[in-house]
C-alpha cells in the first residue's frame, strides 16, 4: 500500500479536528476528500503534508512513517486554493523554485522547469509576470511548481474553487489526464460533489472530523452508507413503505401518463440537458423528484397526472 493512514487523530479545542482516520491509497490513485465546510478535509490534508502534527496515529508512505518529518522532507507537494505563487518572480522562476534546493545544476533546473511548463500547456509564458496571468494560468503554474519536484504524492486543496465553471471543468479534465500520464498519486480536497464524482478513483466522504464512507464514485452514488452520504451526493428521494425506507435517485423515477395515477406534477425545473419534475401525491403529503432528459421532458406539463415507475432503488 502506497499511503497508509492509521488511527490518526488531531483534536483542536471543542472536539473539532479529525479523529479515527484510517485510509489506504494505492499508487497512482486519485482520491478525493469530500464533505461540507468544517468536516476536517483541510486538517487531514495538512496532517499528510506535514503542516500540522497529529495527537496520535501514523502516516506511512511506502511503509515509512513520515509523521516526524518536516513538510520539505516529505515526498509530498501541495497545491493550495489561493495558488500561493511568488508574486515577484516570473512564471519559469516560480516553476523552478523548489529545484534550487536539489542537487540539480542550474541548466538542469531550467530544463526541468521548461519540461513542466510545457506539460501544463504554458509554453511561451516563461518570462511573464505572475500578476499578468489569469486565474486558470496561475493555477497551472502552481501545478507545474508542485509537479516539477516529482513528489510521490500531490495534495490539492480545493485548487479550482476560484475559477469559473467552464474553466473549472477544463482544469479537472486536464488534471485527470496529467494524473494518468505521470502516474501520480493525488489527494484532492473539495466540497463540490459533482467535482468529486467526475475526477475521483475513490471518494472519502467526511463528517464532523470522521470518515463516513470510502468508495468509488459509483458506490458512493448508488450505495451510500447512510442518509448523510445519500443526501450530500446529489438529489435523492427518501420515502417509507411497509416500515421500510427507500432511497431513489431522481433519474431512476420515470413518469408515465395515467389519468388514475397517484402523482401530480407540481413544478418543473429546467437544467439544460435534463429537467427535474417535482411530484405531489394525491393520497398523502408525499413528494418525489423525477429527472427526465430534456428531449422527453417536453412531453410533460405542470398539472399532468402521472404514475411512476422505479427503475432502480439506491438503497
Ligand atoms: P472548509 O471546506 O471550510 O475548508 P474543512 O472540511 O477543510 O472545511 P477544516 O478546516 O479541516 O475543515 O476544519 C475542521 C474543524 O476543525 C473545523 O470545525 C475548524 O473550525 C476546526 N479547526 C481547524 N483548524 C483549527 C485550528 N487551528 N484551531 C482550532 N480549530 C481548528
Amino acid at each position: 500500500m502506497y499511503l497508509k493512514i492509521k488511527n490518526l487523530n488531531k483534536i483542536f479545542e471543542q472536539r473539532k479536528g479529525v479523529q479515527n482516520i484510517n485510509l489506504q491509497v494505492e499508487e497512482g490513485e486519485l482520491i478525493t476528500l469530500l464533505g461540507p465546510s468544517g468536516c476536517g478535509k483541510t486538517t487531514l490534508l495538512n496532517l499528510i503534508g506535514g503542516f500540522l502534527s497529529p495527537d496520535s496515529g501514523a502516516i506511512l508512505v511506502e511503509n515509512e512513517d513520515i509523521v516526524k518529518l518536516s513538510p520539505e522532507d516529505r515526498p509530498i507537494s501541495t497545491v493550495f486554493q489561493n495558488y500561493a505563487l511568488f508574486p515577484h518572480m516570473n512564471v519559469i522562476e516560480n516553476i523552478g523554485y523548489g529545484l534550487k534546493y536539489t542537487s540539480l545544476k542550474k541548466k538542469e533546473q531550467l530544463d526541468e522547469a521548461i519540461k513542466y511548463l510545457k506539460i501544463v500547456g504554458l509554453e511561451g509564458y516563461e518570462k511573464i509576470a505572475i500578476q499578468n496571468l489569469s486565474g486558470g494560468q496561475q493555477q497551472r503554474v502552481a501545478l507545474a511548481r508542485a509537479l516539477v519536484l516529482k513528489p510521490k504524492i500531490l495534495l490539492l486543496d480545493e485548487p479550482f474553487s476560484n475559477l469559473d465553471v467552464k474553466l473549472k471543468v477544463n482544469m479537472r479534465e486536464e488534471l485527470k489526464y496529467l494524473q494518468k500520464k505521470l502516474k501520480i498519486t493525488m489527494i484532492f480536497v473539495t466540497h463540490d460533489q459533482e467535482e468529486a464524482l467526475s475526477i475521483s478513483d475513490k471518494i472519502v466522504v467526511m463528517k464532523d472530523g470522521e470518515i463516513v464512507q470510502i468508495g468509488s464514485p459509483e458506490e458512493i452514488y448508488y450505495s451510500p452508507a447512510n442518509d448523510y452520504v445519500a443526501d450530500f451526493i446529489g438529489k435523492i428521494n427518501i420515502f417509507y413503505k411497509n416500515n421500510k425506507k427507500f432511497m431513489i435517485r431522481p433519474e431512476e423515477i420515470q413518469m408515465v401518463f395515467s389519468k388514475e395515477g397517484e402523482w401530480v406534477i407540481d413544478s418543473k425545473e429546467f437544467l439544460g440537458s435534463s429537467s427535474l419534475f417535482y411530484l405531489k401525491s394525491k393520497l398523502n403529503s408525499e413528494t418525489l423528484i423525477s429527472q427526465v432528459f430534456e428531449r422527453k421532458s417536453s412531453e410533460f406539463l405542470v398539472g399532468d397526472t402521472v404514475e411512476i415507475e422505479i427503475l432502480k432503488k439506491t438503497y
